[in-house]
């Protein structure tokens, strides 16, 4: 599937050089062009630019979209060969990219991977989780992509993304200084929102009745976790016996709520729900968000927000 998958890439790459005809489409109004392949990049990179007509910066993924079924387009590829700067997170979710990069003239496209500005942890298989039946992945070494599910890490990647938009308009430096700490106070008000209610909550454990990208998030508060899947597994059918196990967990260590990841049908955590009168809430790990919300506006920062209120009622605090 992979395999398959990459050939079409190549191919489309090869279109969209023979299709380049000196024009540039993106720099038609001269603005300087960011794009992120997915909305972390965006949003981060969005706070950083905000109040400068003169910079855009662009998702490539459709608001509502699962990131990891992405597939560029040759317009995509054309635009990302036009920006100024290109984001994409790395491992997994993004790894059509590895294909195009040495595609790319980075003395005019600087090229940001998100896993490159943090530590980064290798996937984590826990108790209890479905075991990996994918052939070609078993022998890998997997490094877990979500680096931005971490309020620490945002932080850090907010200040680095800084660093690299300023290098391409030293003009607006000042702006960029003052946008990026504004948001990084933001960051840190959550930061301390969330330690406080770890401290001040009787359970210490969360428990995923779906994929699990919250390792960054779980490492930096010291919680406890048990999942259906690691990271962001191709998986969506849970066997029998890992059902059994997280049914058990929750009875076991009188768990109230049950997690679904956004955009996931939420069956698996619905049927954990039914077996132990547990609650079934929504986690959104911000891999994407809706079209309803992007059109509001809707920042990392509301989402994390949001996160906490139901991780209140998961840790009874
Ligand atoms: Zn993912």
């Amino acid at each position: 599937m992979k395999i398959v998958r990459r050939i079409i890439i190549i191919a489309m790459l090869f279109f969209s050089i023979v299709s380049l005809a000196g024009c540039n489409k993106n720099n038609e109004n001269n603005k300087l062009t960011i794009i992120s392949t997915s909305f972390p990049g965006y949003d981060l990179a969005r706070a950083i630019i905000k109040n400068n007509s003169n910079i855009e910066v662009n998702m490539l993924l459709k608001p509502g979209a699962e990131l990891h079924d992405f597939e560029p387009t040759p317009q995509d590829i054309k635009n990302i060969k036009n920006s100024d700067i290109f984001i994409y997170v790395g491992g997994d979710s993004d790894a059509w990219i590895e294909d195009i990069l040495d595609d790319i003239d980075t003395d005019k496209t600087k090229i940001i991977k998100l896993m490159d500005l943090v530590d980064t942890v290798e996937e984590e298989h826990v108790e209890g989780m479905e075991e990996n039946h994918d052939e070609d992945e078993e022998e890998e070494v997997e490094y877990d992509e979500h680096v931005w599910t971490s309020p620490i890490n945002a932080i850090t990647i907010t200040d680095k993304l800084k660093e690299k938009i300023i290098k391409i308009d030293t003009a607006n430096k000042d702006l960029y200084e003052k946008n990026a700490s504004n948001y990084i106070n933001e960051l840190n008000i959550i930061d301390k929102k969330i330690r406080d209610l770890v401290d001040n909550s009787k359970k210490k454990e969360i428990i995923f009745g779906d994929r699990f990208p919250l390792r960054y998030f779980v490492m930096e508060y010291n919680l406890n976790y048990y999942a259906a899947f690691p990271g962001c597994s191709e998986a969506t059918e849970a066997s029998a016996k890992t059902v059994s196990f997280l049914v058990n967990k929750v009875k076991q260590d009188k768990i109230p709520v049950v997690f679904k990841i956004e955009l996931s049908s939420g069956k698996i955590a619905e049927t954990i729900a039914k077996e132990t009168g547990a609650k079934v809430l929504e986690y959104n790990t911000a891999h994407n968000i809706t079209q309803q919300d992007f059109d509001k506006g809707v920042t990392i920062v509301d989402i994390m927000n949001n996160n906490i209120k139901v991780l209140k009622e998961a840790l009874v605090s």
